[in-house]
């Protein structure tokens, strides 16, 4: 199908410009000043914005189930008390609904990509197929289910099999602490030759950090060079407990960071020092981590945290501005997640587009609304959400594969079934 967008504000690359975009298919065939273009529907934007859609770079979209359920504990107690328990009992159909309440979430909110960290694969290929969104989706060693040498690489091979189309795979190791040593040495030897990125949590809680250095006298990212690991693409999650040596070590090996403010303050983990990752030249992008950690899929949340803790832990109003915060939301996600041509509102790009609306009261006088953006913007402004050049919502529509209705009653029956068996 295609589609003109009219009278846009169009935000790209650090800048708000009044023009046009024409999407064909699945790409954006043009921007710019009234575009010769013969579309099957023209939207009028009507003076808002148009901009590309978030990169959530860091989630774990079924634990939108979990919302809610263990709140208020540590994260030892909260990850091997609460969730470990509950998803042993997840069902390939449990993970499925909770992968589209996510989706919906996502949608509503103005995010068109993910890095899904999860498991049972072919139920949230499914999901993510049905809804029409793009995802990298990991595969890799389960932190509590372990499998033998032969019985990952058949795994990984047959789940390698399952991506195409907007979904593609990522090689994932959930942290050092859950993944034995072996297995990480068996992940950079699969990634190699199927040439694949590797992902996973790094120094995310002082515990991890602590542990690492005395059972290995090195600290994780020291530890992760020492196997090998960061000789591939690398997007590390969270890195809040990080010496300069560390940041030093991502930034050689141009490993990019997905930081995720809300699960940081939430679990009590602390604060990622994003600044200094600037100053490094490392890749930031932002992930909202699970529903579970969070509990909102909001980049909104999540941007102005990362912009409001940088400077308060450093004590300087003028540091991570606003434009830089949204391009970590947008085409550093991109270039974290190794996607090309995605991220960004330019010709023969991934036509993932959202529009939102700026008529409302915490918009005016309108100023500044590229500062809007990330400092008074609420996901609710998002009115609409493009993917690959189909519309997944539409001012409070959905068009995800499956009915929303349908989408909250499943999970709440799913939930409610998890808690009492
Ligand atoms: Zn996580």
């Amino acid at each position: 199908m295609k589609f003109l967008f009219k009278n846009a504000l169009i935000y790209t690359s650090g800048e708000l410009k009044k023009d046009e975009v024409a999407v064909d298919g699945d790409i954006i065939q043009g921007v710019g000043e009234s575009l010769d273009f013969e579309a099957d529907r023209v939207i009028d934007v009507k003076g808002n914005i148009l901009m590309p859609g978030f990169i959530n770079a860091h989630a774990h979209t079924p634990m939108t189930l979990f919302r809610g359920v263990g709140d208020d504990l540590k994260l030892e107690e909260w990850l091997f008390e609460k969730i470990f328990p509950l998803e042993e009992k997840l069902s390939g159909e449990d993970i499925y609904w909770g992968e589209m309440l996510g989706i919906a979430e996502y949608v509503r909110a103005g995010i068109t990509t993910f890095e899904e960290a999860y498991y049972s694969i072919p139920d949230m290929v499914r999901a993510i197929r049905k809804s029409g969104m793009r995802a990298r989706v990991c595969i890799g060693p389960h932190p509590t289910k372990k499998l033998s040498e032969k019985e990952y690489i058949s795994q990984w091979e047959s789940e390698l099999k399952l991506m195409g189309g907007n979904i593609s795979p990522v090689l994932y190791a959930h942290s050092i602490y859950t993944i034995t040593e072996e297995e990480l040495e068996l992940m950079v030897s699969f990634a190699k030759k199927h040439n694949l990125r590797l992902s996973l949590h790094l120094s995310e809680t002082l515990k991890e950090v602590g542990d690492c250095t005395v059972k290995n006298e090195q600290t994780p990212p020291e530890y992760l060079e020492s196997l090998g690991f960061l000789d591939r693409p690398c997007l590390a999650y969270h890195c809040v407990h990080m010496d300069k040596d560390d940041i030093r070590i991502l930034a050689d090996y141009d490993v990019s960071i997905a930081t995720c403010p809300s699960s940081n303050l939430k679990l009590a983990s602390g604060i990622a020092p994003v600044y200094t990752f600037m100053q490094n030249g490392i890749n930031v992008a932002i992930g909202t981590d699970g529903a579970a950690s969070n509990n909102s899929l909001d980049m909104f949340k999540e941007m102005f945290l990362v912009a409001t803790l940088s400077k308060a832990s450093l004590y300087d109003g003028s540091i991570v501005k606003a434009k830089e915060v949204l391009d970590m939301a947008t085409k550093n996600g991109a270039r974290a997640l190794g996607l090309e041509k995605v991220g960004e509102i330019k010709k023969g790009y991934k036509a993932d587009i959202i529009l939102i609306d700026t008529n409302s009261p915490h918009h005016f006088p309108k100023n500044d609304l590229i500062s809007n953006l990330v400092y008074s913007a609420k996901s609710s402004d998002v009115y609409l959400t493009m993917v690959g050049g189909k519309i997944l919502y539409e001012n409070g529509k959905y068009y995800i594969g499956e009915d929303i209705e349908t989408v909250y009653n499943k999970s709440k029956e799913t939930i409610t079934k998890l808690l009492t068996f």
